[in-house]
């Protein structure tokens, strides 16, 4: 029997969007925290708001949105990089 070997396929790097924290404008009230529909974000010990999970993170914007201070700002997710340069 002849076993034929697949090609191993290309990996793909995982995106997902990119949360910033504007951390001199946050106040730590914990809103974007609460409204999250994917428990992306948390808050350490000392009350800064951190994205704990960002891989979870749909770009739902509800955390900008809800919060007061523009603090928090979602970009949504790059298309994967292939490596080919363009011409
Ligand atoms: S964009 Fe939506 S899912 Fe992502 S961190 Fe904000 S509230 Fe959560
Ligand atoms: S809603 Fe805005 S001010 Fe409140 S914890 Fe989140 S980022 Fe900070």
């Amino acid at each position: 029997m002849v076993v034929k070997k697949e090609k191993p396929q290309e990996k793909i790097p995982e995106q997902h969007p990119q949360i910033t924290i504007f951390s001199d404008w946050c106040k730590s009230c914990g809103i974007c925290v609460a409204f999250c529909p994917k428990e992306v974000l948390s808050m350490d010990e000392n009350g800064r708001v951190f994205a704990k999970h960002p891989e979870k993170c749909i770009a739902c914007h509800m955390c900008e949105l809800r919060c007061p201070d523009f603090a928090i700002n979602v970009e949504e997710a790059k298309p994967a990089e292939t490596g080919e340069e363009k011409q």
